[in-house]
């Protein structure tokens, strides 16, 4: 078949690669933290941070500890609800920072409405997505508004586990300007041959995409329905309270899952521990299934005061479903849950 003069394997790869390159200016960097702290020199002391509440814990930390201590003024709100948002706004706010869905709890915010609302009440304000969970191929940040679109790379950008980098696009001639000057003065730059490795990464993340949803869809759908599960909380089913506003802003889910197993610690530990095919680790978005404990693992530098707010319990669970056969996936998820079952052993 032929699209255009192109093969169609051809203009599947030129369809992806617009979903990242449709912007005018793009940067790759070191990592995705290293994407944040170049975004955040962007300001300068004084000026003030409003960060979503419930983020990646290397986000949350570099902020709390690290921005917030070299005189920027951070705060968190909830930025899945506009007067949350909009109250959190202070005459020297320079930058909000969304994470859509947000990590653990996969809460998801409507782009636009925030952005909208931001720029309304100063135009100078930049706002960024955190686009890591969704990637280039579900949600385009910038056609909803948002500044900056920034990814960590490292997760399904990439997708193969084998590269740390991160990526930024920008519409903007002057927001690049400085954010490329920055990457150079900082240090931030990736190695050649990571930018190599992404690259190929890039090629198959459309087929990458549509499988982890179906992946995802089925494990959630699975878990739902199991007596041994309190609460599953994924953007793709309807069950999720912002069910709508990712059906109006994303083409899709990636295979990012978090529940609440029933019981107590014991009953997560026993989960994690009977896990077969998922392998228990921190990161995400790869070919292969991973299932890790975020108020232990990955949100462990989140105090436990804010970790409790936000609801990352002993009981949470996170998984990110993998490109593996799907009977195998629900078939891993059916025998861990037994074994965590204090009535079947
Ligand atoms: C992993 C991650 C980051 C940080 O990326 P690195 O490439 O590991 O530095 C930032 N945001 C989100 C949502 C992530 O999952």
């Amino acid at each position: 078949m032929e699209i255009n003069g192109c093969s169609a394997a051809d203009f599947l790869v030129y369809h992806v690669q617009a979903a990242w390159t449709r912007t005018s200016h793009r940067l790759a960097l070191a990592s995705g933290l290293a994407a944040t702290v170049t975004i955040t020199h962007l300001l300068k002391a004084g000026d003030g941070i409003v960060c979503m509440d419930d983020v990646y814990g290397g986000t949350n930390r570099y902020f709390q500890r690290i921005a917030g201590e070299i005189g920027l003024d951070v705060s968190f709100a909830d930025c899945t609800k506009p007067e949350v948002l909009k109250a959190a706004l202070k005459a020297n706010t320079k930058l909000v920072w969304i994470e859509t869905p947000s990590n653990p709890m996969m809460k998801v915010v409507d782009i636009q409405a925030c952005a909208d609302l931001v720029h309304e009440q100063d135009k100078g304000i930049v706002v960024v997505v955190d686009n890591t969970f969704m990637s280039a191929y579900f949600q385009r940040p910038l056609a909803l508004g948002a500044d900056i679109c920034m990814y960590s790379a490292t997760k399904y950008m990439n997708g193969h586990s084998d590269v740390v980098m991160g990526l930024v696009s920008v519409n903007r001639d002057d927001l690049y300007e400085r954010l490329k000057f920055l990457q150079n003065a900082l240090g931030c730059v990736p190695s050649p041959f990571d930018c190599f490795l992404c690259n190929r990464g890039l090629k198959t993340l459309h087929l990458r995409m549509e499988r982890h949803f179906k992946n995802g869809m089925a494990a959630a759908k699975f878990l739902e329905a199991n007596p041994m599960v309190e609460r599953v909380i994924f953007p793709g089913l309807p069950s999720h309270p912002q069910y709508e506003v990712m059906r109006k802003q994303c083409t899709g889910c990636p295979g990012m899952i978090s529940f609440y197993i029933k019981g107590k610690l014991e009953q997560a530990s026993t989960f994690l521990k009977n896990l077969k095919l998922f392998a228990i680790a921190e990161s995400l978005g790869g070919y292969e299934s991973l299932a890790e404990h975020p108020a232990i693992m990955t949100h462990a530098s989140v105090p436990q005061n804010e970790r409790k707010v936000l609801g990352i319990s002993d009981t949470l669970i996170r998984l990110s479903v993998g490109l593996e056969d799907e009977a195998d996936i629900v078939e891993d998820l059916k025998q861990a849950l037994a074994a965590a079952d204090p009535k079947i052993k």
